[in-house]
């Protein structure tokens, strides 16, 4: 037995088996496609180059499928560093092979774990990304966020499990998401810090300097203000200096200055601009961005509390129980389009209509945008409704006036098409997805928005709500 022991944990193409699971070794300098790794049980993820480490780390974690986002991953060769994501994002550090047999009850925890997690689409991106977030803390069984300073990071500080989701220059997202969590009472704030923002840019790299109040340059001299108080004189020290020695002499009397609160003081300091030669006691503080180079008086910069964030009951249940979410507010706002209560009304209506005349058909299409999230994580949220506007548009120009568009959520529209057919339907249905992609691409950097759609004839025979629940379940899944 004893001798067998020695190559128990060797790896073969990266691959191990242990104890009925399988762990894949991702070396340093290796491929950084994780795309295959997600049949693995666990991922021993080399550390030797923390900056390899940190990216592959980061795309797991970042990933939007549960596969790969809550993966077992163990650091090996793991140097200390102090880089929060390597620390926080983890689920253990091995010294040698030897130790995987010590990662096996780790493995089983997040697996039984995983499999209590609620699945359903989200009606927001907060949603979506908020699950996400829930979810890790739940396998992992943590209940507090807490804030890492972060030289990466644009506001100085990081929360790894919110973080990884976004470019560090976006981390002023993470603190909107976490005002959102916040206020959908899924987290309690404690107080742990202030930073100050661009107030442009939400940026936290500033340059604060003291400047002119005249001209705005940060060339000046501060220096000492003299009062002589036997004939009441008040300059700038060097005035009362001298070329020769260290001796304060008064420019107005001439007498020699002896000791500071006897026979003068330093009521202030007086500062001189060296650009445009003002002199002034006040100056200005202002903070240049090393983002976006606005240059912003401290008073206007964005000022936000930095909390240390523990789930409240609501945030603890969420992760098996799902986020309660209202019905997508947007869905009643967006003009030519209607909600989804009127649209299965209707729908209904459509039914009794078709099954009355041989000759009357309707087609139902359903527009899936695999990622959606995605181009509002880049792009900001605010801009949600009006590309949604857009978007409907689009697909009012490609149909005929008399049929009808829904907004499920923001990744599903789903739209009546009457009486022409089906590949008249299917046809319409691929332009308007092209044009979609088109519009996307042209004004957000060549963004490729994954649309996948779905055109069949509306069903005599099957209740709508089943018909529209099939059709979404089936397009999400093949998505
Ligand atoms: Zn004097
Ligand atoms: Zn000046
Ligand atoms: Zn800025």
């Amino acid at each position: 037995m004893e001798t067998l022991v020695k190559n128990k944990f060797e790896f073969h193409d990266n691959v191990l088996n242990f104890s009925n699971k399988t762990f894949y070794y991702i070396e340093s300098f290796s491929s950084l496609k994780i795309e295959t790794l997600s049949k693995y049980d666990a991922i021993i993820l080399d550390a030797r180059d923390i900056e390899f480490a940190r990216i592959i780390l980061k795309k797991f974690r970042s990933h939007s499928n549960i596969e790969f986002y809550l993966k077992p991953i163990f650091l090996i060769n793991s140097k200390t560093n102090e880089d929060p994501l390597l620390k926080e994002l983890i689920d253990g550090i091995i010294i040698s092979f030897d130790q995987i047999s010590e990662t096996i009850n780790d493995i089983n925890q997040i697996h039984l774990k995983t499999a209590q997690l609620e699945s359903s689409t989200s009606n927001s991106f907060e949603i979506q990304l908020f699950k996400k977030v829930l979810n890790f803390m739940f396998t992992r069984e943590t209940n507090t966020f807490t804030p890492h300073p972060d030289i990466l990071s644009s506001i100085g500080y990081c929360y790894p499990t919110i973080s990884v989701n976004f470019e560090t220059f976006e981390e002023a997202k993470v603190l909107e998401l976490l005002e959102w969590a916040e206020k959908e009472n899924l987290f309690w704030p404690d107080f742990f810090d202030r930073v100050y923002l661009c107030s442009n840019c939400k940026n936290g790299h500033l340059s604060y300097r003291e400047i002119c109040p005249n001209c705005d340059s940060a060339n000046m001299r501060s220096e000492d203000l003299v009062h002589h108080f036997p004939c009441g004189y008040i300059g700038a020290i060097s005035d009362f200096k001298n070329n020769v020695d260290t001796v304060l002499n008064c420019p107005k009397c001439t007498k020699n200055l002896r000791h500071i609160g006897v026979d003068y003081d330093k009521p202030s300091i007086i500062n001189h601009c060296q650009n445009c030669n003002e002199v002034f006691q006040d100056y200005l503080v202002k903070a240049k961005c090393a983002h976006c180079k606005t240059d912003t008086d401290v008073q206007f910069l964005l000022s936000k509390n930095i909390n240390v964030y523990k789930l409240t009951k609501k945030g603890r249940t969420a992760a098996v129980g799902g986020i309660s979410a209202s019905d997508f507010a947007l869905s009643n706002e967006i003009f030519g389009t209607v909600n989804l209560k009127t649209f299965a009304t209707m729908m209904h209506y459509e039914q009794e209509r078709i099954k009355n005349n041989a000759l009357l058909n309707a087609n139902v299409v359903i527009i899936y945008i695999e990622n959606i999230f995605d181009l509002y994580r880049k792009i900001g949220k605010s801009k949600e409704r009006e590309l949604l506007a857009e978007f409907v548009n689009i697909v009012r120009d490609n149909i005929t006036p008399a049929d009808f568009i829904c907004i499920n959520n923001p990744s599903v529209l789903s739209v009546c098409i009457n009486d022409v057919p089906l590949v008249n339907a299917e046809l319409m249905v691929s332009k308007i997805t092209s044009k979609l992609q088109e519009l996307v691409s042209n004004n957000f950097d060549g963004f490729v928005l994954n649309v996948f759609t779905q055109t069949v004839i509306l069903s005599k025979e099957q209740s709508f709500d089943k018909q529209l629940h099939h059709l979404i379940k089936e397009i999400v899944e093949k998505g």
